[in-house]
């Protein structure tokens, strides 16, 4: 093996540079999409085959490409769109870096069909991985048709890196959705294999194409946002609070009219939806952002579809502002309801929660324990078994997600630091979810490489050993992928951990306040693991049992 060093050939350096703007087919349907919107497009129509390995194909209704521009187009590096690198303080258009073209030919054949406005009859051009051919006339429509086929043939590598057929054409769908509410003024149509999957109207009213890409139902409960700031204007839809999903898919941001990923915005739009929320739901909000080409910086990742802004919290706060004034918009007056708070003397053996408002009379009337383990109640409908342990966990899981919505955990300090030791596993999830073991009430130092320190925890689990609660917690996080599912299951072992457990010995007085607890929760018949809670005999199973009937 040589070596030397030596400056690679184009194909080869087009090959490398491909892998990051054409990673998968819906990268390359992003980039084509791209440029028929900067080509002024009023419709866009997109046909794939085989999740666009066999073909892709998008044609357009826009400016076209002149004959003499065409093979240029397939150059590195070869734009219509900027001169200068200051242009960028200026651009209007998504594509400026002109490498899309020329790295999607360097991993497929490409055939392009097109004609501009000022030509009388149109080009045909074919590239054969990157390899340039002669273009001849053909007589075609004003606008641009790309015919991308057998994507990555060449690129064995990364073809087996593309996921399955099924989640390639949905990621496509997910891009073509996307376009359809970022330029709602545009007709987006998709066909997969032939069959006709999608269709945005392309009316420029954005509830159009919301109505295509959601359901219809939901516009009812979309609020319209009208938000101007100095240097950021937010207009959009966001869903009132009672719609909800348990994943982030209906949340869509764009700034300049390009769908953009960025962690920070979204997190601005859902805090100012916390409150409004349960913990684990996300709301459905389309906005869009438009500000100064010069405060956006699209050149960050060759997809540019991340951008980073020079005014960055201003713009935070602008989205932060524009949803909760649309939010508090709806807010009735809503009069304090008194809090009837459970007193005890001394430290009370259950951490028991002030009940959310005034209790009803409890329905069922306790009897006793038994085993240490069960509460053993009457109710109107007959007899009721209860096992103390999961019923606990229901109460201190409602309480906890409650207060972490509400942004409000009460914290135990303790006297003296507890140390716990943590695998390696441990402490990485320890430095990923800082943020999210504050919001839920534990202090946690890392204490070299193997152990930390914890030095509050939230006050519902008190009288657990700190040193297990923060092992399991960590354990937890550090085993499920950070889900809305794991972080459920996290706060389902804090309460597991600090619940009474079986063999505990209650008083007559905590029983009943455990039972009229459970009852006031969403979910009393289930622990926050799904298992039961209580069982109940009924007084006709009683009767059959002693022979009565
Ligand atoms: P960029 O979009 O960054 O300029 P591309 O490689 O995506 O680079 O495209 C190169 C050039 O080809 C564009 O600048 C544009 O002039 C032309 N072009 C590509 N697609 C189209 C299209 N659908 N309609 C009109 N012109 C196009
Ligand atoms: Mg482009």
């Amino acid at each position: 093996m040589s070596t030397r060093i030596q400056i690679l050939p184009q194909d080869v350096t087009l090959k490398i540079a491909a892998g990051e703007v054409v990673e998968r087919p819906a990268a390359a349907v992003k980039e084509l999409i791209d440029n028929a919107v900067d080509a002024g497009a009023s419709w866009i129509r997109i046909d794939i085959r085989e999740a666009g390995l066999k073909t892709i194909r998008v044609t357009d209704d826009g400016d076209g490409i002149a004959r003499h521009d065409l093979p240029l187009a397939f150059h590195p590096h070869a734009t219509s769109k900027i001169q200068r690198f200051s242009d960028l303080d200026r651009l209007s258009t998504l594509g400026f870096r002109g490498e899309a073209l020329a790295s999607i030919a360097a991993v497929s054949r490409i055939e392009v069909q097109t004609r501009s406005a000022g030509e009388e009859i149109g080009s045909r051009l074919t590239v054969m991985h990157g390899e340039p051919a002669t273009c001849t006339a053909q007589s075609t429509p004003v606008g641009t048709r790309i015919t991308v086929s057998d994507l990555f043939a060449n690129v064995p590598a990364r073809r087996r890196f593309v996921r399955s057929t099924r989640a390639e054409t949905a990621r496509i769908g997910e891009v073509i959705t996307a376009y359809a509410l970022a330029q709602p003024s545009i007709r987006f149509s998709l066909t997969v294999d032939g069959r006709p999957t999608f269709e945005s109207p392309g009316t420029g009213k954005l509830r159009d194409a919301v109505a295509a890409v959601l359901e219809p139902a939901v516009l009812d409960d979309l609020m319209t946002v009208q938000h101007r700031e100095p240097g950021v204007d937010v207009t959009g839809l966001a869903g009132k609070p009672t719609l909800h999903r348990p994943t982030r898919s209906g949340i869509h941001i764009f700034v300049n009219g390009r769908p953009v990923e960025n962690r920070r915005l979204v997190f601005a739009l859902e805090e100012a939806y916390s409150g409004y929320l349960m913990t684990g739901r996300h709301p459905i909000a389309i906005l869009s952002l438009s500000l100064p080409a010069a405060d956006v910086d699209v050149n960050i990742h060759p997809s540019k579809s991340e951008v980073r802004f020079v005014h960055e919290r201003e713009v935070h706060g602008a989205v932060y502002r524009a949803v909760t004034g649309a939010l508090s918009s709806l807010r009735p007056e809503v009069p304090e309801t008194p809090v009837e708070v459970v007193t005890g003397s001394g430290t009370p053996l259950l951490a028991l929660p002030e009940p959310a408002s005034a209790v009803p009379a409890p329905a069922l009337r306790v009897f006793g324990q038994s085993n240490r383990t069960f509460i053993i109640a009457e109710g109107p409908d007959g007899l009721y078994m209860i096992d103390q342990h999961a019923a606990h966990e229901r109460v201190l899981f409602d309480r906890l997600t409650e207060q972490i919505t509400q942004r409000d955990v009460p914290v135990q300090p303790l006297l003296e630091p507890a140390a716990a030791d943590l695998t390696p596993e441990q402490t990485a999830a320890l430095d990923e979810n800082r943020e999210l073991l504050i919001q839920a009430g534990f202090h946690i130092e890392p204490f070299g490489d193997r152990s930390c320190l914890i030095r509050a925890v939230p006050a519902i689990a008190a009288r657990s050993s700190p040193g297990e609660l923060v092992s399991a917690v960590l354990s937890d996080l550090a085993s499920t992928p950070r889900t809305d599912a794991a972080y459920e299951r996290t706060l389902a072992t804090m309460a597991c951990k600090a619940a009474v457990k079986a063999g505990d010995l209650l008083d007559t007085h905590e029983m009943r306040e455990l039972v009229v607890q459970l009852e006031s929760t969403a979910h009393p018949q289930t622990c926050p693991h799904g298992r039961p809670t209580m069982i109940r005999l009924s007084h006709a199973q009683l009767e059959r049992e002693f022979g009565r009937r």
